[in-house]
């Protein structure tokens, strides 16, 4: 629970961001639901995102909010599904159980409950019988990648990777070592096992040939390349608007969501002029937290892993997880410019880096991974 520790949480009235997020049913709760006329009303037999199996609540126009929410406020609340229960916490089960906040939520940090407690309540409704379960199975899918990697010769121990991670935080917060690391990801040739300090030095050596305002540009034109608006990465602005980014054509265009899923263009953006716009001293020690939180996470790694996998264990373990975080601080400082140039804002100081977190955080979470989230 070490992302949990020393923090406090409430919800604000009138945000509903989760409500946008079309939670699953369980098995037992798509019974009750469908077993109570006004309940099944709001049930979608299949959830927005292919990868989700099973019941989900329906979202108004098919890409609002949940059919459930009522001037902002949720309108079955006694019979509310697990996920908006557990909401902004998620339990990731893979060679552990570890927890992790859902960091765009704004209620994180306000006075009201320490997340621990929350966290605590949350695991003891699973119980350890469940838990236990699941955890077998995700230790599995990790032992198997273990040994995967290892036959194939690029295997590093996820503890090595983090410290590699963790001596390689200036450069994976600063342009110029953000292009040494991708290329480093891309091109280098560390040996199974090697020492993070030797990986860390392999990296400050490389040249620095990837251009990561292209490659900022590239993920970013793509992250809003969607034909459907409900697929579409939202953000919650500070006086608690929704808002998305689809491209269309040569520009991205922004619109406001409202209550009844109604979705209101405001401003029409060409992706080439934003560019990656210099942090501040303190912008940039944001970014440096939000990496070590990143860097502490199972799902990440698990994540890293799952890329490993696909690419048919073609690159040592270490560069590919130094590229998934590398990626990572770059879509979130790209996502970070493009707020911060709406508001006519020309550095990133801390604020901005939050927005960007607010804005980045629900999607990193929601990525494809070894182990589970349940
Ligand atoms: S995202 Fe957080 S603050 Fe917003 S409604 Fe959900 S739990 Fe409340
Ligand atoms: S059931 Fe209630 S809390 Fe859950 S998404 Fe719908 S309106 Fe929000």
């Amino acid at each position: 629970m070490t992302e949990l520790h020393g923090r406090t949480f409430s919800c604000i009235d009138g945000c509903a961001l989760c409500c946008l997020c079309q939670p699953e049913l369980l098995s037992h709760e798509r019974r009750v639901f469908q077993g109570d006329p006004k309940l099944s009303a709001g049930v979608a037999s299949t959830h927005m995102s292919p990868d989700v199996n099973g019941a989900a609540l329906r979202l108004v126009g098919g890409h609002g909010a949940c059919y459930f929410l009522d001037g902002r406020r949720c309108g079955v609340y006694e019979h509310r599904p697990h996920f908006c229960r557990s909401f902004p916490l998620n339990v990731f089960v893979g060679w552990r159980v570890q927890l992790n906040v859902n960091m765009s939520c704004r209620g994180l940090g306000r006075p009201g409950e320490r997340l621990v407690r929350l966290g605590e309540m949350l695991l003891s409704e699973y119980g350890e019988v469940q838990l236990g379960h699941e955890l077998s199975s995700a230790n599995d899918s990790f032992t198997r990648f273990e040994s995967n990697a290892r036959e194939e010769r690029v295997a590093q121990s996820f503890s090595s990777v983090r410290h590699t991670a963790e001596m390689l935080k200036d450069e994976l917060t600063d342009g110029i070592g953000l292009s040494r690391v991708m290329t480093h990801a891309e091109y280098g040739q560390a040996n199974q096992d090697s020492p993070p300090a030797d990986i860390a030095r392999l990296v400050r050596e490389t040249e620095a040939e990837a251009d990561i305002s292209e490659r900022a540009l590239m993920d970013g034109v793509e992250l809003f390349d969607l034909p459907n608006l409900s697929l579409l990465p939202i953000y919650v602005g500070p006086d608690l608007s929704w808002k998305i980014f689809r491209l269309e054509g040569s520009s991205i265009v922004a619109r406001s969501i409202d209550d009844s899923g109604e979705a209101l263009e405001f401003c029409r953006i060409d992706p080439a002029s934003v560019n990656l716009l210099p942090m501040t001293a303190s912008g940039r020690r944001s970014l440096q937290g939000y990496l070590a939180t990143l860097n502490a996470r199972d799902c990440l790694l698990g994540h890293a892993a799952y890329l490993c996998d696909i690419e048919g264990y073609e690159f040592n373990f270490g560069q590919v997880y130094l590229g998934t975080l590398a990626n990572s601080v770059i879509d979130l400082w790209w996502r970070a410019s493009l707020l911060a140039q709406l508001a006519g804002v020309e550095q990133l100081g801390q604020e901005e880096i939050k927005e960007g977190i607010v804005f980045f955080d629900m999607d990193i979470l929601d990525l494809p991974t070894i182990g589970s989230f349940i």
